[in-house]
């Protein structure tokens, strides 16, 4: 088995989050609850209706195509694909053949074949109460972009790694929510193993799986198809079809035996004329584009010296890095060459456990980036110990008062005076007469518990390290 190597190439839906559908005026809300709320004689497909192109989505996908770094087509134009099925109103989907929006292109090393635009189609809801199929037509005809990737892909992890990066840009887009649980970006993967036999390349037949709604369920299908195809062919042959995921299982299951391409008796749509994409003024599209992932890292790196997990944590949330980057540049007018890992630390788990405790977003945030810079200046002046400093955040967030404020208002100083927390370790000491004797039989654990106490008398304003030196001298 260990000879057979994976041949995986993806298949990428993403509905693309515009205001109107992609020929007609409906709005575009595939998550309305109410059926066929958001329809129009248009996307109904009603005899005599024509289309007309939704600009927006057009301008979309080339944006996403520029930041792929793929050839945006000069002339471009629709086309129908023909094919029945029940959520389809028209009987032929509006897509792309021979002239996508977008040719070539990569990502994390893998080739693009193209990027083209069509329509979603509806949904089919089955009643288990009258046994009966319905459908809901909100969906259909909403701007769908589809890529596809050369197959270059040779293991699972690639496949996630390169779906979870292209999540990471659409969104940095603002192109869609690319949210997999709810359908708005749908993978589909090809795979066949091939391998040497007396040097010469053997290929086997390809293998579809549609309709995957998680990044799991992409690993969990590679996996179980690399060992399932292996099966097969030490036996025989891999047969062509579509499969499906099962969640629950966790294997594929065959589906149908799959289409050619000529069985969907492509022409182009005639009415919709083609057009040439310098008339969406590409420049501008170009210049609208933001500091992608892959930049932002770099950046980070390089200019506060953060990688992996923690920069990882800022890169993924683009109002989150915003944040920070503000709150660092607010905390050189305090102090130059301050190590932002501490404000980093101060943001990405107080700040923001707070956040999501109180279901706040940065758009109600009253803590601004410069009263943040302003508290880990405050720390670092050594006018606030960490437990003091967790309740001014605490009050900054609720009020939106100045740290320094609070920290006299509240009377939250770091305790400087060794002859106040002389008293507070004599009184512990006096309290505690079992601790003492414990740490007289040489269990020194205890000085920990009696500064424990101490911290405690002194509401966190005392610096542990000084009040363990004060314990051992006095004990
Ligand atoms: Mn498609």
């Amino acid at each position: 088995m260990p000879n057979y190597i994976p041949t995986i190439g993806l298949e990428i839906h993403v509905e693309l989050k515009t205001k109107t559908k992609m020929f007609c005026d409906s709005l575009n809300n595939p998550e309305e609850n109410h059926p066929n709320t958001n329809v129009c004689p248009v996307c109904l497909g009603h005899s005599g209706t024509l289309p007309t192109i939704n600009k927006e989505a057009v301008k979309s996908v080339i944006r996403v195509g520029m930041a792929l770094g793929g050839e945006i087509n000069p002339q471009t134009k629709f086309d129908r694909k023909n094919y029945f099925y029940p959520d389809l109103p028209k009987g032929y989907q509006i897509s792309q053949y021979d002239q996508p929006l977008v040719l070539g292109g990569s990502l994390n090393g893998i080739t693009l074949t193209r990027i083209h635009l069509e329509e979603d189609t509806g949904r089919l809801l089955h009643d288990p109460k009258t046994n009966m199929t319905l459908v809901d037509f909100n969906r259909a005809s909403v701007p769908l972009m589809e890529l596809v990737t050369e197959p270059d892909i040779k293991s699972a992890e690639e496949a996630v790694n390169f779906a979870k990066e292209l999540q990471l840009i659409l969104r940095y887009l603002d192109v869609s929510s690319a949210d997999m649980e709810k359908g708005q970006m749908r993978v589909e993967v090809n795979i066949s193993l091939g391998k040497w036999v007396k040097g010469v390349w053997k290929q086997g037949t390809k293998v579809e799986i549609k309709n995957l709604n998680s990044f799991g369920a992409v690993a969990g299908c590679i996996a179980y198809e690399i060992k399932r195809q292996a099966e097969v062919m030490k036996k025989g042959k891999v047969h062509q079809e579509t499969r499906g995921w099962d969640d629950g299982k966790y294997e594929t299951v065959s589906q149908r035996s799959k289409e050619e391409a000529h069985d969907y008796r492509y022409f182009p749509e005639p009415d919709l004329p083609p057009f040439e994409t310098a008339s969406l003024g590409l420049e501008e599209l170009k210049d609208s584009l933001p500091e992608l992932p892959a930049a932002k890292r770099d950046r980070f790196k390089k200019e506060y010296d953060l990688e992996g997990a923690k920069a990882e944590s800022l890169i993924i949330d683009q109002r989150l890095a915003e944040f920070f980057e503000n709150a660092v540049s607010e905390l050189k007018t305090f102090k130059e060459g301050l190590n932002p890992q501490i404000l980093l630390n101060y943001l990405s788990s107080d700040l923001v456990g707070l956040m999501k405790e109180n279901e706040v977003s940065f758009n109600d945030l009253k803590i601004k980036p410069e009263s943040l810079a302003h508290l880990v200046f405050l720390i670092d002046q050594g006018k606030v110990l960490s437990r003091g400093a967790k309740d001014i955040l605490k009050k900054m967030f609720e009020t939106g008062e100045d740290p320094e404020d609070i920290l006299n208002n509240e009377g939250l100083h770091a305790m400087s005076d060794s002859s106040e927390l002389k008293k507070v370790v004599k009184d512990i000491i006096a309290e505690n007469p079992s601790a003492v004797a414990d740490y007289k039989k040489g269990k020194t654990a205890s000085v920990q518990f009696m500064i424990g106490k101490a911290m405690s008398k002194l509401k966190g304003r005392g610096n542990p390290e000084v009040l363990k030196d004060i314990f051992i001298k006095n004990l």
